[in-house]
């Protein structure tokens, strides 16, 4: 089983569309990583099968045993300690970095997990699928990616299909670390334009870094197609394949606000190229 990372450097890039296409057309199971604002599901109309609870970084609870000395008020600089009636915790703010419970003189404080989002099994007309939500104002979407992508990787396994598909988190911070751990292959996607191309750049840079095996698609190319011309200047220069160029294409952006999946037209079949060229070098 090999596992498919699409990323990009920044949302937007059309890498969700492309990665649900390779889903539809190939025995995989795909991984929603953008975990911070996910929205295959709304593609795909899972029907959900297992749901479970994602515990993220622990968060300080003060108990009974405070005698209101105020320490950890002065001590917490995150001011996620309260002081009404009685000291108390802002959970919303609290970054857990356990420094009040370790100076608290009355050990009134405990740190305790704390429950910041789900994790979604489910199953489509192209099979398993698995995504994650996080609550409003969580963080550690890093840790969830990872949970989500061992999910999905632990069913690909059991089900013995060929491909992992991972849609991974837009950006370049922990969560597209965590989205590529475990590729075989990235493909970037990239837009025609002086941001997209620096996106790219990065992302390049990120998966160098890995020593990951990496590819570029070049969507909504016929936008700017000088700047297309320069995106594979810089993947040639960079020793980057690039597996395909995507026009832009208004039918997509029609059956994306339908939601009318899996997508046909010159865009789609452009992408269904894609994935025979894919299939070849991952
Ligand atoms: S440091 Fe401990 S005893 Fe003092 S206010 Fe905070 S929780 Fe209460
Ligand atoms: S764990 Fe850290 S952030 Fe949370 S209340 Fe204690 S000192 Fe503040």
């Amino acid at each position: 089983m090999k596992q498919i990372t699409v990323i990009s450097g920044k949302g937007g890039t059309g890498k969700t569309t492309i990665a649900a296409m390779f889903y539809a057309l190939s025995n995989s199971v795909i991984a929603d990583c953008d975990v911070d604002a996910p929205n295959l599901h709304i593609l795909l109309k899972p029907k959900i099968i297992e749901e479970l609870d994602f515990f993220g970084m622990k968060k300080a609870v003060i108990t009974d045993s405070c005698t209101q000395c105020g320490l950890c008020y002065e001590l917490c600089r995150f001011g996620a300690v309260i002081s009404d009636d009685e000291y108390s915790i802002d959970v919303s703010r609290c970054e857990g970095c356990a420094f009040c419970y370790n100076a608290c003189p009355e050990k009134a404080i405990e740190m305790i997990e704390n429950k910041s989002g789900k994790l979604f099994v489910s199953k489509t007309k192209y099979g398993y699928f698995v995504h994650a939500m996080l609550n409003p104002g969580e963080e550690n979407s890093g840790k969830l990616v990872s949970e989500v992508k061992m999910k999905a990787k632990e069913i690909a396994e059991k089900e013995g299909v060929e491909y992992l598909i991972v849609d991974g988190a837009p950006g370049i911070g922990c969560p597209v670390i965590a989205s590529l751990g475990g590729a075989d292959t990235a493909l970037i996607i990239a837009e025609p334009s002086m941001s997209g191309l620096n996106d790219m750049a990065r992302v390049i840079r990120l998966c160098e870094h890995f020593k990951i095996k990496t590819f570029a698609v070049i969507n909504k190319y016929n936008l700017n197609e000088r700047m297309a011309t320069e995106v594979e200047y810089y993947c040639k220069n960079n020793s980057i394949d690039i597996l395909g160029k995507i026009p832009y294409d208004e039918n997509i952006v029609k059956q994306i606000s339908n939601i009318e999946f899996p997508f046909k037209g010159n865009a789609a079949d452009k992408i269904a190229e894609i994935w025979n060229r894919l299939k070849e070098v991952v």
